[in-house]
């Protein structure tokens, strides 16, 4: 596993993902120094407490002297601010400060980046590590989280041959395998990945839960359902910011499946148990890709 050079990272936002990603560098013998930006300053004192940074406060601006690169790890529609703080206040330090970030939708994201600096900058590198969980704050940092996990990293066309390596080679010493792809794929292939799949166990559950207030029926639930509440059972401010956010990649989505819902519906009415047939063989045979 290579290494991480950076002498200190300033993680934004210290929650399930910044955390981890402390706690993965301190595993892989990272020597650096690990501050952190969090609004909640209970998440800096607890970080402290479990040793993965060294330092924090809830205020941006004081922790940016002397910091080679920030990682962004709040809520997407929490970058918006914490981009137009670091655009205020970087230009008066080096230029060799390198930006990075993990949110889970990348167009709304570099607008951002846009908007607070006018351009997307060379030493600007936007990122998506594709794990995590529906758990959150630094008390669910797990220093194993991303190994053997994608990084998606999508670089602008003028990016920083030196920023790129660096931000390829912090995420490599967590372990995860990093690869690039264009914003737009980035925010496409998410939408149906993962976005719409969320969408489906919120909805699902809800509907359930809105039935029954008493929640009566889950005790008759099995394994299946089960694995749809762990799902809905997600962060909703995370959740709210990336449908705000993915809004046409994921309509798009919900298009296809609502189709296919309907073409299901169709089958399931009619009695058709050729089509029942085909669609499950096809669903259970694209499972075994995970096999
Ligand atoms: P989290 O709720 O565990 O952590 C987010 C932290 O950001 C919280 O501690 C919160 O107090 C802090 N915060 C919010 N706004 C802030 C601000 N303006 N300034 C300073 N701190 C602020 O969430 P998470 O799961 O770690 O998600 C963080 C980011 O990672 C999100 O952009 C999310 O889309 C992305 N992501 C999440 C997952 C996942 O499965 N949880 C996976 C990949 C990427």
């Amino acid at each position: 596993r290579s290494s991480c050079q950076e002498s200190h990272l300033l993680i934004v936002g210290l929650g399930l993902i910044g955390g981890s990603l402390a706690a993965a560098l301190r595993r892989s013998g990272f020597k650096g120094h690990i501050s952190a930006c969090d609004f909640n300053a209970s998440e800096i004192a607890l970080g402290i407490d479990l040793g993965v940074i060294d330092h924090g406060s809830s205020q941006l601006a004081e922790l940016l002297d002397g910091v080679s690169m920030v990682v962004l790890a709040v809520p997407v529609l929490a970058m918006e601010s914490v981009m137009a703080t670091l655009a205020g206040s970087l230009h008066r330090a080096s230029e060799n400060v390198v930006i990075t970030d993990v949110g889970s939708t990348k167009a709304t994201i570099r607008d951002c980046v846009v908007r607070a600096f006018g351009e997307v900058p060379p030493s600007v590198v936007l990122g998506h590590p594709i794990a995590g969980s529906e758990k959150s704050g630094v008390a669910a940092a797990d220093s194993t989280l991303y190994i053997n996990h994608k990084v998606i990293l999508t670089p602008e066309p003028n990016v920083d041959a030196g920023a790129l390596a660096r931000v390829e080679a912090l995420w490599r010493a967590t372990g995860a395998d990093v690869l690039q792809m264009s914003v737009e794929r980035h925010d496409q292939v998410l939408a149906r990945t993962s976005h719409l799949p969320h969408l489906l166990a919120f909805s699902l559950v809800d509907t359930l839960a809105r039935q029954d207030e008493r929640l009566e029926i889950f005790r008759y639930a099995a394994g299946g359902f089960r694995d749809f509440t762990r799902i809905a059972g997600s962060d909703p401010v995370m959740w709210r910011d990336i449908f705000i956010a993915n809004r046409d990649a994921v309509l798009s989505s919900l298009d296809d499946f609502e189709a296919g819902l309907a073409r299901l519906r169709k089958a399931v009415e009619s009695g058709d148990s050729d089509a029942l047939i085909a669609t499950f063989d096809r669903a259970s045979h694209a499972r075994h890709y995970f096999d």
